[in-house]
């Protein structure tokens, strides 16, 4: 049985998002920097993805710079933060995602002051704590908190952070890989920079953006050479596959409330199902605010990682914790962050649905787990 369930990790490209990166790589295979008209065709089918990510977000084009996704915009952000105020702080939230904790910790470790805002039981920074990490922390250049978590999906109060950074004068930096597309992101809730990434919206693997606001942000490149994306970001731009991000961003604002209808409507049946039969599974933070699509289900007495291999030999996958940090036996940081034990961090997995996703896949998923995790708990891994 194939059975996708895991569109948090990436979503299949959409047809018409293939259909113009074939088009790209075959007429406008050009140098975007030449002055020709080979360059000026290629650097045509950039500047209007540029406006189809802009439109996207709410932003103006200019404030888009393509990057090779959204792990190169977050390191973006947090090394070109250190290096243009050395003496400041870089305050992350507890829960975020690897490419923002470990350039901080790596920041940290090089001697920068980087340090982690708390988070509640949902994984929320509220803003009283954002409030107190801003005054222990003062002067503070720079503070970093997702706009929605990929394995819980839970959505951080953006707009209220945002406003307390703004009595502080401190810049907001918001991670929105997982809510673009499928939450309304919008650049007027205050922030001075987002990053995004085109593989979890339908776009292809290997580019993003990181969108920003250079009057309030001021940014040494990470990399350097080129004048390529007006000094911000050296190096040929990867024109077939921004073109693939310019029109999966276009298809995810037109198509975005009726994919946040369909996935939570069988993400909330899921999660009735599988809570309320021989499964047991909890469902983390199903109280708050959160991703349509996203469930992250506590199976307790069950291996995690034991299952997620039973499902992957029957053709079904989802996931445990991050896709970037399965594979190594740690934890979901976000969910011991949360308060979580291990044990109880172990057994969490992570099913994410898309446009695709049927209730008969659902229903069939559910069979399953249902089944294995019973098998589990008798025979512990
Ligand atoms: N941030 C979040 C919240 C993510 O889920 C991911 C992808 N797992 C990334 C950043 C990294 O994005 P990319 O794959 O484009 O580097």
């Amino acid at each position: 049985m194939d059975l996708y369930l895991d569109y948090n990790a990436t979503v299949p490209p959409h047809p018409e998002v293939r259909e113009v990166m074939d088009a790209a790589a075959r007429e406008r295979w050009g140098n975007p920097q030449s002055v020709h008209a080979w360059g000026r065709r290629a650097r045509a089918v950039v500047e209007d993805a540029r406006e189809q990510v802009a439109a996207l977000v709410g932003c103006a084009p200019r404030q888009v710079t393509f990057t090779s996704g959204a792990t190169e915009a977050n390191n973006t952000v947090l090394k070109g933060r250190a290096l243009a105020e050395p003496d400041a702080t870089i305050l992350v939230g507890a829960g975020e995602h690897s490419s923002v904790r470990v350039p901080a910790r790596y920041l940290r470790e090089l001697g920068f002051d980087t340090a982690e805002i708390p988070v509640d039981g949902d994984g929320l920074v509220a803003p009283a704590a954002l409030e107190r990490a801003l005054r222990q922390h003062a002067p503070v250049s720079l503070v970093s908190v997702m706009w929605a978590n990929n394995e819980t999906g839970t959505l951080q109060p953006i707009a209220e952070l945002a406003a307390v950074c703004a009595e502080h004068g401190v810049p907001l930096h918001s991670d929105a890989v997982q809510a673009a597309g499928k939450v309304p992101v919008d650049w007027g809730a205050g922030v001075a920079a987002l990053s995004l990434s085109a593989h979890k919206l339908g776009g292809p693997q290997g580019v993003g953006a990181l969108v920003r606001d250079d009057e309030v942000l001021a940014l040494d490149p990470l990399l350097h050479g080129g004048g390529h994306e007006r000094d911000r970001r050296a190096g040929t731009e990867n024109v077939a596959g921004i073109a693939g991000f310019g029109r999966a961003a276009e298809l995810a604002r037109r198509d975005r409330e009726a994919h946040a209808a369909h996935t939570r409507a069988l993400r909330n049946r899921l999660e009735a199902r599988l809570s309320g039969g021989p499964a047991g599974a909890e469902a983390v933070s199903a109280g708050a605010e959160r991703l349509p699509n996203t469930s992250c289900l506590l199976l307790p007495g069950v291996a995690a990682e034991t299952l997620l291999m039973r499902l992957d030999l029957e053709g079904i996958a989802v996931s445990s914790g991050s896709a970037c940090a399965s594979g190594g036996l740690q934890p979901s940081a976000p969910l011991l962050a949360m308060g979580y034990d291990r044990a109880q961090a172990a057994s969490a997995i992570r099913v994410s649905l898309g446009a695709a996703t049927t209730a008969d896949e659902t229903e069939r998923f559910a069979g399953r787990l249902e089944a294995l995790a019973e098998q589990l708990r008798q025979r512990p891994a």
